[in-house]
């Protein structure tokens, strides 16, 4: 069994991030526990020849699969990281005509497009450009990938972890505060607690949808942005489908791309292959821009709710709102000051949002100060 005092589960944003703040606060003994292979979680890309890749300095071609945008305007601590990073930012392409598929019948119309306000904002490099510079400030040795963490158990002082990597070895891991970066249903439903939390924190853990875990996303990569030329923003938005909302997803100082979200239903989307369903996002692109459409550099599509480490069954039917954050530790018992939830549907202005990773991190790491002043006050010689 190792030994730690503080363990991450979960190497998305979060988990990185509260393992990046631990470094900054000179917390050296800590690990990150994730069950896949790559970090991020919901951030993920594709490169200019379709292959998932982390973001390398000097080559902002990478295309978001997970998230894509953020608003610095409203999402301070979100901006202030970016800035603190040094990350390059730009606003989304939105100049031109939006072209609007209104039936399942109708021929496509152009309409004019809108700008939003704030602008979206995206970053060079993709949301990947993020995970990678937050892991720079980790060291690699603390990051543990491909361990499934499969069980958590309290004792009075402290909190027992085992997981599973991929050759079904077993690993047991003994921690005095575990920060909990798995979205609370995922939690709540693939790792098992004893003693079991308590039964209100459990229904609201249970009841909080993982954002954007029901939907699934294309991604075309093309030379040139030729929808461009012909006065067209690279939006559009169609009743027809498969995609329901398309954006230009072009990376400055790199290829053009087209991406969307597909809108059959996560249940129907099962017993699709990807390769049918890049056909038809395909043949749907060239309806909308034309026929310099069908033939992408490379293409892809990334369905969310097929990610056992993203979504369980209760999540396929989608949330149409952002959620009420739950409460992100027991209020008293075995498990209060132990375990505390940092995955982004715990932050309170932000839930389920790439801001609300952040946020989320932050309040988990001073709840984490404070638990652990409360642990050392008690175990302190009178
Ligand atoms: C298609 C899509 C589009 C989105 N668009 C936007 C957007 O434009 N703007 C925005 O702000 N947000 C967007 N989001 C939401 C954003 O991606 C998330 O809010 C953010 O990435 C959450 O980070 P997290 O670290 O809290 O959770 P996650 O990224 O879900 O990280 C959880 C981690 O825990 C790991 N894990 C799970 N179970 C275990 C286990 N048992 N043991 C160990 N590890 C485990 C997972 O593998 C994962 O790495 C989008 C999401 C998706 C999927």
């Amino acid at each position: 069994m190792k030994k730690v005092r503080i363990a991450i589960v979960g190497g998305g944003l979060s988990g990185l991030h509260a393992a990046r703040l631990l470094e900054l606060q000179g917390v050296h003994d800590y690990v990150v526990l994730e069950s896949r292979d790559m970090l991020g979680g919901r951030i993920a890309s594709i490169d200019g020849s379709g292959l998932s890749s982390h973001y390398l300095a000097g080559n902002p071609g990478q295309f978001d699969l997970g998230p894509t945008w953020f608003w610095p305007d409203y999402q301070r601590q979100l901006h202030r990281l970016v800035e603190e990073l040094g990350l390059e930012r730009f606003a989304q392409f939105e100049s031109g005509d939006t072209v609007v598929e209104s039936s399942a019948t109708a021929p496509p119309v152009r309409v004019r497009g809108y700008m939003n306000a704030p602008a979206s904002m995206r970053l060079i490099g993709g949301m990947n450009a993020l995970v990678t510079a937050v892991r720079a400030g980790i060291e690699p040795e603390r990051i543990i990938t491909g361990q499934v963490v499969r069980s958590l158990r309290s004792e009075k002082d402290f909190v027992d972890l085992t997981s599973v990597d991929s050759a079904g070895r077993t690993s047991t891991w003994r921690a005095e505060h575990v920060l909990l970066a798995v979205p609370p249903r995922l939690a709540a439903q693939t790792i098992g607690f004893e003693p079991p939390l308590p039964a209100p924190l459990a229904d609201e853990w249970n009841s909080t949808a993982t954002w954007m875990a029901a939907h699934a996303k294309y991604v075309a990569v093309y030379d040139t942005p030729f929808w461009r030329e012909q006065g067209l923003s690279g939006e559009g938005r169609s009743r027809r489908g498969p995609m329901v909302e398309i954006h230009d997803a072009s990376m400055p100082g790199s290829s053009a791309a087209l991406f969307g979200f597909i809108g059959v239903p996560a249940h129907a989307r099962k017993t699709v292959d990807d390769d049918v369903t890049r056909a038809v996002c395909r043949a749907q692109l060239v309806r909308l821009f034309g026929p310099q459409a069908a033939a992408p550099r490379t293409d892809a599509v990334k369905d969310w709710a097929r990610e056992p480490f993203t979504a369980v069954p209760a999540d396929l039917a989608g949330e149409a709102h952002h959620g009420a954050a739950p409460s992100n530790m027991a209020s008293s018992g075995r498990w209060h000051g132990r375990l505390i939830g940092i995955a982004s549907e715990w932050s309170p202005q932000f839930s389920g949002y790439v801001a609300g990773a952040i946020e989320s991190a932050e309040l988990g790491l001073k709840a984490l100060m404070s638990a652990m002043t409360e642990t050392a006050g008690r175990e302190a010689p009178t």
